[in-house]
């Protein structure tokens, strides 16, 4: 049995690295995290003749191996550890064919490493439009390499990059670069020193800004040669990358003709309507509204069919199975819990198609251009804006666009914001208080309800930038931006790559947050259908006998209400009250903030279980609740729901950090639990403090 062969994709920014993994992989792919960061690791398996197997990464974008961001660290960090399980067999470095030059410095780099290098230049569909030609056998030999010459787009060229994967032993191993004409001094002084060691590999540790964590450094003791400063370090290393352009320009003199007459003004007249100052918000903003009517209102019809379906589906297993525990927890844990995963399906896969177009067409870059210089304030990225206006439909999306976001740093910072977004899940609770507490009047002909409503997501947004702010300033990870955002040409959208963009995001939401989401929901379902004591167990004869003349509907929605008050999840509320007293909530309302944590609405469902009122009233529907819910009072007589309270609500549920799917696709995007932690903490601290001064600034 022959070994995998382990291939690295490598290459610039957008130059159809993951298309051309798309093109080896189909679906066979995995989609994680490297450890402890937030950077993408994609891997998958490409059948090649005779049986063998490729194992590919897709790395995250470099322009060369002087490290200056986490991203960019993976791939240096990868390249420098040959004990790592991913050390490559054989590099692949993608290149697109307009921007060979800039591209082939990377190239030589590798290649000095002496990892048997392959060159792919891609987009050579792209060759005729640009009056580019290539003499490829002339380029082979000069840089020694073999060349593939791809376009993913037209999947021609893919098989020619197996056969030569297949081949990679053949490959020349010899540099394109003699290190030690660098500073012949310099280098002749380290070859002493590490007699064993290759000096281009010595010279990449010695140079990295960044830290690495177990590779090499600990082999290659460097304390005992400081003998350049960091500045002089800085000027070698950028004369060594003069001298590979030089090389590279000698190469492609020869091997590299372009018919200057041949370039379009196109792409120039787009760009100027795109990034104008007015014409370029005005188009994006109209873009956004489009993916937000998506997300909110078109989705909404695959989502009632979803919830209605697992409704049937759980009443189903009720009147099917022989009652019992098990029957129960079936039809309301665990059926209820995947419903309440499936039910975000079309919203991810709506927010990710439009992404993932906007992305392939290369309009994402525009985006970024016209937004950076207001995001990058608050420590956002342009590219942030998508997030945080999907937040507004839902966090659980929102979260998982972040991926777009190529910084880390802020990357995360947009992760933990987001959630403060009044998302649609809230909006159900915030009518119904508004509706009992704020008073119908109008201010200036806009009536108050409306305002309150308006405010409430003006705060959640305002919030979010803020704290966006603050982390910014706290958080201390190294991370550089780009200063230069490259403006990748337009191209219509790969379907390929659009489809597996949703079709991966979904699967990964379901399997990985969902096992989080389905575990969570079994565990708040035993917790409120199962209760310490005599009380939950005969629930039934005490109601009967405490109640003799209720018919037996009303009698059935006084017991599920003792029931709900006496199970784990009623004992963990009253033992809350005191806590949430000075917010101006009682054991009932403490009820409904622990079992809202399956999701935000949920609390209207809960205190209609808490104030019995049953099926039989819910057609005339939040009406009775909130009849209610108004009419609700503490033993000495006065209103539970005032004006005090019901603000310190509202406030409460817009910061507090109230929702376990949240949480989840939080813990699988970072790869820790230490962030969706410091969300709960954080937030739902803040939401404490906010509507504690409220009430008892109110009351
Ligand atoms: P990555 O950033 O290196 O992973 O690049 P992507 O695979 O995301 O591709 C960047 C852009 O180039 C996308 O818009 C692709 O649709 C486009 N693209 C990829 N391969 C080709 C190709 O062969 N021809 C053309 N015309 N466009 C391509
Ligand atoms: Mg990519």
């Amino acid at each position: 049995m022959s070994k995998q062969i382990n291939v690295a994709l490598i290459g610039n920014p957008n130059t159809g690295k993951t298309s051309v993994f798309n093109a080896l992989t189909g679906l066979n792919q995995k989609v994680g995290n490297y450890p402890g960061i937030t950077v993408e690791k994609k891997e998958g398996l490409c059948k090649l003749p005779r049986g063998v197997k490729a194992h590919i990464i897709d790395l995250p974008g470099t322009y060369s191996l002087n490290a200056s961001s986490v991203d960019e660290n993976v791939v240096i960090e990868l390249l420098l550890n040959k004990n790592d399980k991913d050390f490559p067999d054989v590099a692949v470095l993608i290149s697109d064919v307009e921007n060979l030059k800039r591209n082939l410095l990377l190239f030589t780099q590798i290649k000095d490493l002496k990892i048997p290098t392959i060159l792919v230049i891609n987009m050579a569909d792209r060759m005729n439009r640009k009056g580019i030609s290539l003499n490829i056998p002339l380029l082979e030999q000069r840089l020694n390499t073999s060349i593939a010459l791809v376009s993913t787009r037209k999947n021609e060229g893919i098989q020619h990059l197996k056969d030569l994967i297949m081949d990679y032993k053949e490959l020349s191993l010899k540099p394109c670069l003699d290190t030690s004409t660098i500073d012949a001094e310099y280098f002749k002084n380290l070859k002493n020193a590490f007699p064993n060691q290759d000096l281009f590999k010595l010279w990449l540790v010695i140079t990295q800004d960044v830290n690495f964590g177990n590779v090499e450094r600990q082999e290659i003791d460097l304390s005992q040669f400081k003998t350049k400063s960091h500045s002089e370090l800085k000027r070698l290393q950028q004369k060594e990358t003069i001298k590979r352009y030089q090389f590279i320009n000698d190469v492609l003199k020869e091997g590299q003709t372009i018919d200057a007459s041949k370039a379009t003004g196109f792409r120039a007249k787009f760009d100027r309507i795109l990034t104008h100052k007015v014409w370029g918000y005005v188009i994006f903003f109209i873009i956004l509204l489009t993916i937000f009517q998506a997300i909110y209102d078109w989705a909404s019809v695959p989502m009632d069919f979803i919830d209605s379906s697992f409704a049937s589906l759980s009443d189903w297993i009720k009147n099917t199975f022989p009652p019992g525990i098990f029957t129960n927890l079936l039809a309301e844990g665990i059926v209820a819990g995947i419903g309440g995963i499936v039910i975000f399906i079309p919203q991810i896969a709506f927010l990710f198609l439009f992404i993932s177009v906007l992305e392939e067409s290369g309009y994402m870059s525009r985006v970024v251009f016209l937004m950076d210089r207001i995001m990058r304030r608050f420590g956002l990225s342009g590219k942030s804006v998508v997030p945080l206006i999907s937040g507004t439909a839902c966090a659980i999306p929102a979260i998982m666009a972040t991926r777009n976001i190529e910084n880390w740093k802020e990357r995360l910072i947009t992760i933990l914001v987001t959630p403060f977004i009044t998302c649609s899940a809230r909006l159900p609770v915030y009518l119904i208080i508004i509706a009992l507490v704020i008073p119908k009047g109008r201010f200036f002909g806009l009536s108050y309800q409306a305002l309150t409503l308006m405010l409430l997501y003006l705060i959640g947004f305002g919030m979010a930038v803020f704290s966006a702010y603050i982390l910014n300033r706290i958080l201390k990870t190294k991370s550089k931006s780009f200063f230069v955002i490259e403006m990748p040409s337009y191209k219509i959208p790969l379907l390929k790559n659009v489809v597996i963009t949703v079709v991966e995001k979904t699967r990964t939401f379901i399997f990985e947050a969902g096992r989080i989401i389905l575990a969570i929901s079994v565990i708040l379902w035993v917790l409120a259908s199962y209760g310490p004591g005599e009380s939950f167990t005969n629930a039934e004869t005490i109601v009967r006998g405490e109640n003799p003349t209720l018919n037996t509907i009303e009698l059935e929605d006084k017991i599920a209400a003792y029931k709900l008050e006496h199970s784990f999840i009623g004992v963990i509320g009253k033992t809350i009250e005191p806590a949430i007293k000075p917010l101006g909530y009682d054991w009932k309302i403490g009820i409904a903030l622990v079992t809202s944590f399956a999701a935000r609405e949920i609390f209207i469902g809960t205190l209609a279980t808490i104030y019995s009122v049953g099926s039989a009233d819910a057609k005339s529907g939040e009406n009775t609740i909130k009849n209610k819910m108004a009419a609700e009072v503490y033993p000495d007589g006065s209103k539970v729901f005032t004006f005090a309270s019901g603000i310190s609500l509202l406030l409460f549920y817009a910061f507090a950090m109230q929702c376990m799917s949240t949480l989840a696709i939080v813990k699988r995007e970072t790869n820790t639990w230490k962030w969706p932690l410091v969300q709960l903490f954080g937030m739902s601290s803040i939401a404490y403090i906010v509507a504690l001064i409220s009430f008892q600034l109110l009351k």
